[in-house]
C-alpha cells in the first residue's frame, strides 16, 4: 500500500481491507512499515519501544516469526508491528549491506522455515508517507503495488513520481512489480468535485481501479481510537461495507490469476 502522500487512506485502506480478507477465512499478515505505527494500533496490537517490531527485523536481522503478533480481535489476522525506533532505520540503513532488500531477505528466511499449511494468503505492507528506503523496501519485497487515491482535488499530483519511482525499482530491483490496483477513498457522492476526480483516476488507470470506492465516513475514522478496523467497530456501516466490496473486488481478482 503505497502513496507518498499522507492522509490519503494507506493505513485505513490496508488495515480494513485485511481484515474483510481475514473475516472471509484466508490468512492475512500486515506488515506495518510506517514509524508512526498507525495500522498496529488500528489493529489493536501493542507496539511500544519494547514490543519485537519490524525494526528488529529489518535493521537486526531478527527472524520475521519472532515479530508476528496475532490480531487481538480478528482470527486470521496477523501484524508485524512498527516501533517509534524505525524512525531512526531510514538512515541507519543507508549504510547498510543490501540496505534496499532486507525486508525481502526476511521475508524469504521466513517462508523457508515455515510449513506450507500456515502460509499467509494474504501479505499487506502499509508503507509511511514518503519514497524512502522503507517504502523501497516494501516494493522490493512485493509483488504488486496497491495505491490509494484520495477524492480530491490534489489527487493526480505527485502520483508520476510515484510511478516513476516504481519505474526505476523495476528496472533495477524488482522486474516483476506491477501497480496492480488503486482505490478512490474518502470518496463524496454529494460532490461533483469527487465524481470528476474519480473519472480522471479512471481515465487513466482503466484496468487497475477498483468498481468499489470508500465514502468518507465517521465511522472509519473512528475505528482506530477503539483499536479496532471498522470492519468489527460497525460491520453494518457503509464503511464497512464498502470495504468488504473492494477486499471482494481484490480476492476475485487474484483468483482469475490462478
Ligand atoms: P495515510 O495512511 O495515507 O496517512 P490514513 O489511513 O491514516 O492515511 O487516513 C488519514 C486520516 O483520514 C485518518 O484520520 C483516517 O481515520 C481518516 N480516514 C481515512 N479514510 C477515511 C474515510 N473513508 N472517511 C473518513 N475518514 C477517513
Ligand atoms: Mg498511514
Amino acid at each position: 500500500m503505497a502513496n507518498q502522500k499522507g492522509g490519503v487512506g494507506k493505513t485505513t485502506t490496508t488495515v480494513n481491507i485485511a481484515a474483510a480478507l481475514a473475516q472471509s477465512g484466508l490468512r492475512v499478515l500486515v506488515i506495518d512499515i510506517d514509524p508512526q505505527g498507525n495500522a498496529s494500533t488500528a489493529l489493536g496490537v501493542d507496539h511500544h519501544t519494547e514490543v519485537p517490531s519490524v525494526y528488529d527485523s529489518v535493521v537486526d536481522d531478527l527472524p520475521l516469526q519472532e515479530v508476528i503478533h496475532p490480531c487481538p480481535d480478528i482470527t486470521n489476522l496477523w501484524c508485524v508491528p512498527a516501533t517509534i525506533d524505525l524512525a531512526g532505520a531510514e538512515i541507519e540503513l543507508v549504510t547498510m549491506v543490501s540496505r534496499e532488500t532486507r525486508l525481502k531477505r526476511a521475508l524469504e528466511a521466513y517462508f523457508e522455515q515455515t510449513d506450507p499449511d500456515e502460509a499467509f494468503d494474504y501479505i499487506l505492507i502499509d508503507c509511511p508517507p514518503s519514497l524512502g528506503l522503507l517504502t523501497v523496501n516494501a516494493f522490493v519485497a512485493a509483488g504488486e503495488v496497491f495505491i490509494p487515491i484520495q477524492s480530491e482535488y490534489y489527487a493526480l499530483e505527485g502520483l508520476s513520481q510515484l510511478l516513476h519511482n516504481i519505474e526505476l525499482i523495476k528496472a533495477h530491483l524488482n522486474p516483476g512489480l506491477q501497480v496492480s490496483t488503486i482505490l478512490l477513498t474518502m470518496y463524496d457522492a454529494r460532490t461533483r468535485l469527487s465524481a470528476q476526480v474519480a473519472d480522471e483516476v479512471r481515465e487513466h488507470f482503466p484496468d487497475q481501479v477498483l468498481k468499489a470506492c470508500i465514502p468518507r465516513s465517521v465511522r472509519i475514522s473512528e475505528a482506530p481510537s477503539h483499536g479496532q478496523t471498522v470492519m468489527t467497530y460497525e460491520p453494518s456501516s457503509s464503511g464497512a461495507l464498502s470495504y468488504l466490496e473492494a477486499a471482494k473486488e481484490l480476492a476475485g481478482r487474484a483468483a482469475g490469476y490462478r
